[in-house]
């Protein structure tokens, strides 16, 4: 059994994976009612959070763990904020040697990145690591509010980023972009309620390095033009333009991510694929990802959406699918962990 632990940013999370049998159970305590007043992450009072909240997860897990064996703890080594890093990782070297079990740690992008087999797995387990031998090389998308990258999972289970953004992560850019709009933090769940009623081709907002070869995504200027384009709207007319705004914003970022994939597929074959990290909840995206998909004749595995935000779930489970991707406990260093890595 192997326990994962979960905080490099807003929430703080365990789980239980078993490989056998999948997963045992998850916990998970989200920082959003924290954060929200202030529009974003607070480093500080989210590390806070996790030092008061870990114990507490502990217990609700405790039921869990009568009569079974935990072997490994696989914690979130990094990218992510430090000091939610630390708390996780001085929490897991604490249970390891209580329990003198093994501790590795895991990127917490290559967890995203393998969260969508997550499902693959439960299907069959016992077959897991031939049938995922078969949806080699994968091309996988994470969209979440710090990350958007593309990425290739080859047979060898070694990773390439194929585009990054150059800026704003797709989720941010949905974040600020809310902000603008007068909304809550996380905004990309508000936009998307609101772009339901609107009509996505209401208003023309910028796609960059659209009609470029280049695999790079930019939403920084998406961002600005909306900022520009509400500097021109009246109050009055704002209320009712919202839908169509939102539904029109929606739609650049989409057709963006779904440009690039569309471009990595026809530069190398792919077995199939993903989509992982908090905005593939998104209905749209998945709508244009799930056609992308079959035009091009490929399975596609996208994360559970308990899987999606920051999870333990696919930390532990990342541990044991990806053979290359843990990282020993005496090496935990957390200035190797840039923000895009997947290493
Ligand atoms: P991070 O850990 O980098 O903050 P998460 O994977 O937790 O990212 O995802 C959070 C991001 O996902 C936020 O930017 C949020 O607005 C976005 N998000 C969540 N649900 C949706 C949705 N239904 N549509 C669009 N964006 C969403
Ligand atoms: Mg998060």
């Amino acid at each position: 059994m192997i326990l994962g632990i979960e905080s490099s940013c807003d929430e703080s999370a365990l789980a239980l994976f078993d490989e056998h049998s999948g997963l045992v159970g998850e916990w998970v305590h989200s920082q959003i009612s924290v954060h929200e007043n202030y529009g974003g992450i607070v480093p500080d009072l989210a590390s806070r959070e996790h030092l008061n909240k870990f114990p507490l997860l502990l217990e609700k897990m405790q039921s869990k763990l009568d009569g079974i064996d935990v072997n490994r703890i696989a914690v979130t080594c990094g990218p992510g904020l430090a000091g939610c890093l630390a708390m996780g990782l001085a929490f897991a070297k604490s249970l390891a040697l209580v329990w003198q079990v093994s501790l590795v740690g895991v990127n917490h992008l290559r967890g995203h990145a393998y969260s969508p087999f997550i499902s693959l797995h439960k299907s069959d387990p016992s077959k897991f690591d031939m049938n995922l031998q078969g949806y080699l090389p994968h091309l996988g998308l994470i969209v979440s509010g710090g990350n958007t990258i593309l990425f290739r999972l080859n047979k060898d289970y070694s990773m390439d980023i194929l585009a990054q953004t150059v800026d704003d992560a797709a989720g941010e850019a949905l974040d600020k972009g809310a902000k603008l709009l007068g909304m809550k933090y996380p905004g990309g769940p508000l936009i998307e309620e609101q772009a339901q009623q609107g009509n996505r081709k209401a208003f023309d907002f910028p796609r960059a390095y659209f009609t470029s070869e280049e695999l790079k995504f930019s939403f920084s200027g998406l961002k600005t033009s909306l900022r520009y384009h509400l500097e021109k709207t009246s109050d009055d007319n704002l209320e009712i333009l919202i839908p169509d705004i939102c539904a029109s914003y929606q739609e650049a970022i989409v057709k963006a991510l779904e440009r690039k994939t569309e471009q990595a597929l026809s530069f190398s074959s792919f077995a199939s694929m993903g989509l992982s990290g908090g905005v593939a909840n998104n209905l749209r995206l998945q709508e244009v990802f799930t056609i992308l998909a079959q035009r091009n004749n490929l399975p596609f595995f996208k994360a559970d959406r308990a899987h999606t935000g920051d999870n333990a779930a696919m930390i532990a489970f990342s541990s044991y699918a990806d053979p290359t991707g843990t990282i020993p406990a005496n090496n935990f260093d957390l200035s190797f962990y840039p923000s895009l890595t997947l290493n």
